[in-house]
């Protein structure tokens, strides 16, 4: 069994931003020369997601407000988190949008769903943070 590793690194202009890491984990796939196996793709952050699902703006637009209704940023008194911090609202939109996906590599390609693209969620940004991307197989 052949194994990959590397990071990918992202420092957004915003708080919180969608950024499409599909190419880039095309390339790890390519770089890694594995034709049958699974990728892990991972945020190494408590305050980022990696997630799946459509590149569509709108939609985008939606989870940015369906999270500020689920986990509004301010007051940031209002959470117990933030005692030194102001990021408890990054914690729990991480947690809703998770925090990993796996995706199966098929022929040496990532065998999608229709539509399917794989984003980095950041929700506490303007700082170097890291993803993670795994690869097993042959
Ligand atoms: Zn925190």
């Amino acid at each position: 069994m052949k194994s990959f590793r590397k990071e990918l690194w992202f420092n957004t202009r915003n708080r919180r931003e969608f950024i499409n890491i599909t190419r880039q984990v095309e390339e790890c796939v390519r770089e890694s020369g594995i034709k049958e196996g699974l990728v892990l793709v991972n945020a190494m952050h408590i305050t980022a997601s990696v997630f799946i699902n459509d590149d569509e703006s709108g939609l985008h637009s939606d989870f940015e407000r369906w999270l500020e209704r689920l986990a509004p940023e301010k007051p940031y008194e209002q959470y117990a988190h933030n005692g030194f911090e102001d990021n408890a609202d990054a914690h729990l939109k991480r947690q809703i949008m998770g925090r990993e996906v796996v995706v199966a590599i098929t022929d040496g390609k990532l065998d999608f769903g229709p539509w399917e693209q794989i984003f980095y969620g950041e929700f506490d940004g303007k700082r170097r943070k890291r993803v993670l991307v795994k690869i097993i197989g042959e």
